[in-house]
């Protein structure tokens, strides 16, 4: 899945090349990504034909491309969506499945949407230009200018939920995902465990800053190591593997204070932390529930 870093790249790219630019031709090699319009692919192709884009959003991992008629297209990237910008006559990807053809007075470029296992999908949505309702209930993350600290804060305080899962809940606050909440939280010295209403705001501050700081530095790799005429997203990112203090790092020394980083099973997935920075919290004797 990835995370917000790519997700801004990609949005980036979009901007740079496909902002501007009318749909000339829309070929869906495959039904499924465009399962979600009930025309159909045929109809999916025809609505989107002849529009122009003219911007490229995201809210927290989440991309739109507004178009001229007020409508937007949803990009959906699932597990293994990537959106890629090519020349026309680049040889197909192997599981490319839908393409525009794009063109304005600086040429033609192709807008390419590949999925080898297609959990993802393109949409249009009515209306969507400017927010899409698919996306209302979807927090804005902490790089939006409109990002309120204040009201993150007092909300955290409200829950009796873990930090780490109310860093993920994307109604308090989007984009922070798995890898980023555990680093978050290990820059924060903050067990994912402690309750949002244990918590000082201090504290909750703290964390939050710290996951500014450290998406903040990987969208700054995916800024300098973006080529000019490809977007993409997968997921990998050169960023987790030289910059990470937590996650992924089970038995091997804290970059603080060298005991081991342990691993927990957290929602499917796993957390990482180091027990000794990272205090685990004791429990609660309430018998309230979250
Ligand atoms: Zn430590």
């Amino acid at each position: 899945m990835p995370e917000l870093p790519e997700v801004e790249t990609v949005r980036a790219g979009l901007e740079r090349h496909v902002v501007g630019r009318t749909i000339e031709s829309v070929t869906v090699l495959h039904p499924r990504p465009v399962r979600r319009d009930p025309r159909g692919p045929a109809g999916f192709a025809a609505e989107l034909t002849g529009r122009r884009f003219v911007g490229a959003r995201r809210r927290g991992k989440y991309l739109w491309l507004p178009l001229d008629n007020g409508d937007a297209l949803l990009g959906h990237l699932g597990m293994s969506g990537q959106l890629l910008v090519q020349p026309p006559g680049r040889p197909d990807e192997r599981h490319l499945r839908v393409r525009f053809a794009l063109r304005d007075d600086r040429g033609e470029v192709e807008l390419r949407f590949v999925d080898q296992r297609m959990f993802g999908g393109l949409s249009i949505s009515p209306g969507g230009a400017e927010l899409p309702v698919e996306m209302a209930h979807i927090a804005r993350d902490p790089f939006d200018p409109e990002f309120d600290d204040d009201r993150f804060v007092g909300r955290v305080r409200l829950r009796q939920a873990g930090i780490k899962r109310l860093l993920l809940d994307q109604t308090l606050v989007s984009g922070i995902g798995n890898i980023y909440a555990d680093e978050a939280l290990w820059r924060a010295e903050l067990h994912g465990d402690r309750p949002g209403d244990r918590l000082r705001p201090i504290q909750v501050r703290r964390v939050l800053a710290e996951a500014r700081a450290v998406m903040g530095a990987a969208l700054h790799e995916g800024g300098t190591s973006f080529d000019a005429l490809y977007v993409n997203v997968n997921g990998e990112s050169g960023y987790f593997d030289r910059s990470l203090h937590a996650y992924g790092r089970e038995g091997l020394p804290c970059d603080r204070c060298g005991g081991p980083i342990r691993r927990q099973e957290f929602m499917n997935r796993s957390s990482y932390f180091c027990p000794v920075c990272q205090t685990v919290p004791r429990l609660r004797r309430s018998h309230r529930r979250d």
